[in-house]
């Protein structure tokens, strides 16, 4: 059982963590290859977020059971194995291993133990102080690095599973966290996402014991690094500091993500989110006082139980004063174990569809304001792609924009020179909702 084959569902801090369970697999021998058909180990790295996110996994798990027959070993790991736990064989009795991101330091011995030829392997334990570290991360993009500085989350937002299925918040030590910075610089790496589910919560664990705005001047300053980004950020943590190092450095990128989920008081306190509407607009006034330009995104959920029209209104009225530059907007999903459960008053299921079209058209008209607000302008673009059939290079801005270009003489890859990984000026000349287009600049 030599071969595996995993695929990824959900956020960042999946995607990440799949980086480190194929660099752990790697390791111990495996090798990785690109089909289901052609692996003898099958792992789906999960997200149980939202329901939908759970049943996708579900199904993939029911549309492969036959390949069981043929001695392929199937694993879950990830938010729906921490969930569901055990009940995952009941109900795909061709699983073999399950094991939640809290217990993957503990994966090379599972993985002896699947070997051996045991039929149920589980690592199921939240109890850990340690962040899964790892010298083997294999990373899929040769020029961005995701780098994990804190795991789980201490909060309890009456919504969501996270705190049940990545257990508490533990950091890692801003010395291994520079290290490994700088280790990715020497490789050529010149962007760092530092990830967290509330990565501005951050605090060092060892005597020096930064705070999250300290560990960013020092990733900023790292020789051969420049853009540093971060997500997410939880507004109950977000100080003016963050703001003050973004303005101090132009390597920290000048864009915040700041999940709201409700422009309405009454909901967030239902939501036990920790923070009113007033000190959230506080920390939007930083970021609009600040010397850069900064870009703000954020987090919404429509429908949780009881919202009524007036809250909603408050949400929208939300956008029009904040003037986000993206918005990542959620139907409320019922999940196990949190204590929205017990509150009556649903949402009907077509109300909360009704809001979530208001919500993004309105968030369409506003995005399209703020990017045609860029035509003529000069950004600084990382190149991450070329699309071949538009015949553009397909840039990222500071402010996370995308920005879709054409180049004079570099008319596509592969002509012995490219653009990819490259620092590139663009001039923006066309805008849309979601991304913009533009020319080179020599
Ligand atoms: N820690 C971040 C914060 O507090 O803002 C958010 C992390 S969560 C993984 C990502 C987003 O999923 C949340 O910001 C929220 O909008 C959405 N989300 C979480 N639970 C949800 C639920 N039960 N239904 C709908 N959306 C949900
Ligand atoms: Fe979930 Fe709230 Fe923790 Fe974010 S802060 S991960 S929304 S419990």
């Amino acid at each position: 059982m030599k071969t595996f084959y995993i695929e990824t569902f959900g956020c960042q801090m999946n995607a990440h963590d799949s980086e480190k369970v194929i660099g752990t697999l790697l390791a111990e021998g495996y090798s990785q290859v690109e089909t289901l058909e052609a692996a003898d180990l099958i792992l789906y790295n999960t997200c149980s977020i939202r329901d939908k996110a759970e049943q996708k996994v579900f199904h993939r798990l029911d549309q492969f059971k036959k390949e069981h027959g043929k001695g392929k070993v199937f694993g879950v790991l990830g938010c729906v194995a921490q969930q569901e736990g055990e009940k995952i064989f009941e109900r795909a009795p061709h699983v073999s291993l399950v094991a939640g991101s809290a217990s993957y330091t503990k994966l090379p011995q599972l993985l002896v133990q699947l070997e051996s030829g045991d039929r149920r392997v589980t690592g199921l334990s939240l109890d850990t102080e340690e962040a899964f570290e790892t010298p083997f991360a294999r990373r899929g993009n040769p020029h961005r690095a995701y780098i994990t500085i804190i795991e789980g989350c201490d909060k309890s937002c009456a919504y969501c599973v996270v705190p049940f299925t990545r257990g508490p918040e533990r950091s890692r030590t801003s010395e291994s966290v520079l290290k490994e910075t700088r280790e990715l610089a020497r490789m050529g790496y010149t962007e760092i996402q530092l990830l967290g589910q509330n990565v501005n919560s951050y605090r060092d664990p060892s005597a020096a014991a930064w705070d999250f705005a300290r560990l960013l001047r020092a990733v900023g300053e790292i020789d051969g690094i420049r853009r540093v980004r971060f997500t997410t950020s939880h507004p109950r943590d977000f100080v003016k500091d963050i703001i003050d190092a973004i303005d101090e450095n132009p390597a920290l990128c000048n864009h915040v993500h700041l999940p709201v989920q409700s422009g309405s008081d009454t909901v967030l306190s239902r939501m036990q989110r920790l923070y009113t509407r007033d000190e959230y607009m506080r920390r939007i006034e930083w970021m609009k006082q600040a010397r850069r330009d900064i870009s703000i995104t954020s987090d919404i959920i429509v429908g949780f139980p009881g919202e009524t029209e007036d809250e909603f209104e408050g949400t929208l009225a939300l956008l029009e004063e904040v003037e986000y530059d993206l918005l990542f907007a959620f139907k409320y999903s019922r999940r196990p174990n949190t204590p929205a459960l017990a509150l009556r008053d649903q949402v009907p299921e077509e109300e909360k569809s009704r809001r979530l079209v208001i919500l993004q058209e309105k968030q369409r008209s506003i995005q399209i304001r703020r990017n045609s607000a860029l035509v003529g302008v000069i950004e600084e673009t990382m190149v991450e792609g070329y699309n071949q059939a538009t015949g553009q290079w397909i840039g990222r801005t500071s402010q996370n924009r995308i920005l879709n270009f054409t180049h004079p003489v570099l008319a596509g890859p592969g002509q012995g020179q490219t653009l990819l990984g490259k620092y590139w000026n663009v001039r923006v000349t066309r805008a849309g909702p979601n991304s913009l287009a533009g020319e080179a600049v020599a």
